[in-house]
């Protein structure tokens, strides 16, 4: 039943293995079902050297799937439509909008896909380009969310977000999303930054499955900011759900990440590029 699992490595992160580039941003590689996806593309230095390391060759890469469109998590797309100029792409078409974050202390900051990005996601055929409006099963037993409804009175973006530099109107990153992967141990849960939440995109996710059980789940958490009060109740909400791990990692914030090691029983693993889920963690 193992060959059943699927395969899986960080190839781009905020912490990376010895010898490997780190960068603020994320990149995930799996097979499943003999599918290769890429999910998201890290913010454009560490992907390269990185593929090339864990001989992740991005010529063979079946899927692009975008989590959202923060400059994080879109800043290879040049570099993998060189690697493979046809590779179906997913995304909500939210990823092209401005956005910013904007912090008291200092200058509005734009986090939005880089320009020389957006146009080559703009050009793409229609063929190769899958905008996602609701959930969509993008390959075997793979699954993307769509946008996310916030129903938790908790759970907000995770930040100071923007879609004008003035900071008149909230950016509610209605392009987040995340993907779910069907194993015979439960879902595996992938997500970029979790600017919807954990509770509102496990809770989305249950809503699609006939499976109620969590594998794992990994990705960006962006609880850096939480109020004791969120992070309390994603740790019972993840405590119910018990998963049989989680690899939370690039925006999640340390904090959050010592708070789950001390109030779960489910295994804490802090991700970092060059992270194999096989050789690691799944038994
Ligand atoms: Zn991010
Ligand atoms: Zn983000």
């Amino acid at each position: 039943m193992r060959a059943q699992l699927p395969r899986l490595k960080i190839v781009v992160d905020n912490q990376a293995a010895v010898g490997m580039a780190a960068e603020h941003g994320l990149a995930i590689w799996v097979e499943h079902h003999g599918r290769r996806i890429l999910f998201d593309t890290g913010q454009g230095k560490a992907l390269r050297p990185n593929t090339e390391l864990t001989r992740n060759d991005l010529a063979n890469v079946d899927l692009l799937v975008l989590s959202h469109g923060h400059f994080d998590h879109t800043g290879a797309i040049d570099y993998v439509l060189q690697q493979n100029p046809s590779i179906a792409v997913f995304a909500h078409p939210e990823v092209l909008r401005q956005r910013y974050s904007i912090h008291s202390d200092c200058a509005p900051k734009e986090i939005s896909m880089a320009p020389e990005e957006q146009l080559l996601i703009e050009n793409l055929p229609d063929t190769q380009l899958h905008w996602v409006w609701a959930p969509v099963q993008i390959a075997s037993g793979t699954y993307l969310t769509g946008p996310i409804p916030r129903v938790h009175p908790l759970e907000d973006t995770g930040g100071p977000f923007f879609t004008d530099p003035d900071g008149r109107h909230p950016d509610p990153i209605t392009d987040d999303m995340a993907m779910w992967i069907e194993t015979e141990r439960g879902l595996l849960i992938l997500c970029g930054c979790c600017h919807s939440g954990l509770i509102n995109t496990v809770t989305h996710i249950l809503n699609q499955s006939a499976d109620r059980r969590i594998y794992g789940i990994i990705g960006g958490l962006h609880l850096k900011d939480a109020s004791a009060e969120r992070l309390a109740a994603t740790t019972e909400a993840l405590s119910r759900w018990n998963p049989e791990f989680i690899i939370p990692c690039h925006c999640t914030g340390e904090h959050a990440i010592d708070h789950f090691r001390k109030h779960l029983t489910t295994p804490v693993h802090t991700g970092y590029a060059g992270l194999n889920l096989q050789q690691e963690i799944a038994q």
